[in-house]
């Protein structure tokens, strides 16, 4: 079994993800695709704000209906901040059979040296460097990586936030049951519609 692994803050998930993770699945050929919210990112600190079970019930609410894909909150269980290490070795004893496939985006790479013990995640898992369609090609990657394209969708979490907070929609750009949780909980300091 192939098994992908995609995490992030998810504050909030958005269409952007959604393509990725789709494009990603089928270029890999993944048999599952599992989502897993970080609790408190090492390398972004309190920039996320919005309660790790909120976040959670927001992936689950953007899969909802794609049976490739699944929410893990095997993070949000750890105690502390969420190191990729930790959770593929976790993964790893839960499938010793699987074949790990970690999503990256191309924007990650040069963080990769300053996560904890990078020689061990390239031990655990194949390293996918998602780009997205009219990149520039990265330079050769010194990593054992391999690369996939997918269907550009330029929405970031900052954006969505950014509108919220100024009161502007964000429909079509985060599944309608995503907007709706949004909106339920007053998320973002804006009235977003
Ligand atoms: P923020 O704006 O808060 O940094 P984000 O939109 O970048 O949020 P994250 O949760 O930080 O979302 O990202 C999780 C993963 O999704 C990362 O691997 C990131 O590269 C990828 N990603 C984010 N936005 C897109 C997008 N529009 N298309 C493809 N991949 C994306
Ligand atoms: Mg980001």
């Amino acid at each position: 079994m192939r098994l992908g692994v995609y995490g992030g803050s998810f504050d909030p998930p958005h269409l952007g993800h959604l393509v990725a993770a789709s494009d990603a699945c089928e270029a890999l050929g993944l048999s599952r695709l599992l989502w897993i919210p970080s609790a408190v990112h090492p390398l972004k600190g309190d920039r996320v704000r919005t309660a790790p079970q909120l976040r959670l019930e927001m992936v689950r609410a953007a899969i909802a209906g794609d049976e490739r894909f699944q929410a893990d909150d095997l993070e949000l269980r750890r105690a502390g901040p969420s190191y990729t290490v930790d959770t593929l070795r976790e993964l790893r004893a839960r499938h010793p059979d699987a074949e790990l496939f970690l999503l990256a985006g191309a924007d990650l790479l040069h963080e990769l040296p300053r996560w904890r013990e990078p020689d061990e995640v390239m031990r655990l898992a194949t390293l996918a460097v998602v780009s997205r369609e009219g990149d520039a090609l990265a330079p050769e990657s010194p990593l054992p990586a391999v690369a996939v394209r997918v269907a550009r969708v330029d929405v970031s979490s900052t954006e969505v936030r950014r509108r919220a907070a100024a009161g502007q929609t964000l429909r079509y750009l985060v599944p309608e049951p995503v907007r709706a949780l949004i909106e339920r909980h007053g998320l973002y300091g804006g009235r977003s519609r």
